[in-house]
């Protein structure tokens, strides 16, 4: 039971977690927003506010994405399978969910996942597997219209 109950604390984290990253997010637009608004044409302003806001798109875009992995992790929750391995079934261990709550690997797999791609791929960074795979496959209509 320390297991489910481990993981029901694990759940209010996250979605604690979920809640304020939302209301940074909502901060940053209309913070992006206000920023536009003030701009006097000043050549100086312009450049600091192109890099203030490429600052702060890049801060979104982190936070939009480690929004994207607790909304996956609480789902996983829901639905009982988190905390195990999505390779082989196992149970990922505690420490490592503690460290890692969006693990979706035992240390096992992992470790087997970065030899065979050769890559330094740390877990929770998942920037190259949604930016490289999803989003690459090829869905055709004229298949399902054939078929
Ligand atoms: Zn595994």
């Amino acid at each position: 039971m320390a297991r489910k109950d481990s993981i029901l604390k694990m759940r209010d984290l996250l979605m604690k977690r979920r809640d304020a990253l939302r209301r940074v997010l909502a901060g940053e637009v209309s913070s992006l927003k206000s920023l536009r608004g003030q701009k006097g044409g000043d050549l100086v302003d312009a450049a600091l506010d192109a890099v203030q806001d490429e600052i702060s798109s890049k801060l979104a875009e982190a936070e939009s994405r480690e929004l994207a992995n607790i909304e996956v992790a609480l789902e996983r929750i829901r639905t009982g399978s988190y905390g195990l391995c999505e390779v082989c079934g196992g149970k990922i261990p505690l420490a490592r969910l503690n460290a890692l709550p969006y693990a979706t690997n035992c240390i096992d797999c992992q470790r087997a996942n970065e030899n065979s791609s050769g890559g330094h791929f740390l877990g929770g960074d998942w920037s190259r597997v949604l930016d490289g795979g999803v989003l690459d496959v090829d869905v055709s209509f004229t298949d399902i219209e054939t078929s």
